[in-house]
């Protein structure tokens, strides 16, 4: 079975399916072995903190939480939808993803 994260740190997401639908964003953290993502402005939690030293009067925290990543899918940088990518080997031997769609390199695998 193949396990882990189709995406990776600093790519921009697309959300195909619940609350978040539609919602893009940059991948913040990539969690592999629980096959999970946290993206920029994805899964907001709000928490309530405590006054503490830093924040002496308490407050409201806002915070992404780790969602599965099969949730989200690439968005290619040329033809801007979010895209399934297969994987090519370039003549000097570099993997790089391509969009299954424009047939864009995305970038190096
Ligand atoms: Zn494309």
């Amino acid at each position: 079975m193949r396990t882990g994260v189709h995406v990776r740190r600093g790519d921009t997401v697309e959300v195909i399916t619940g609350k978040y639908r539609g919602k893009r964003g940059k991948v913040l953290r990539v969690l592999p072995k629980g096959g999970r993502i946290i993206v920029e402005g994805v899964m907001v939690a709000k928490r309530h903190m405590k006054p503490n030293e830093k924040m002496p009067s308490g407050g409201i925290v806002e915070k992404e939480m780790a969602f599965v990543a099969g949730k989200a899918m690439l968005v290619c940088t040329r033809c801007g939808r979010a895209v399934r990518f297969g994987h090519r080997v370039l003549d000097d031997g570099a993997r790089v993803r391509v969009c299954r769609h424009c047939g864009e390199i995305i970038d190096k695998a």
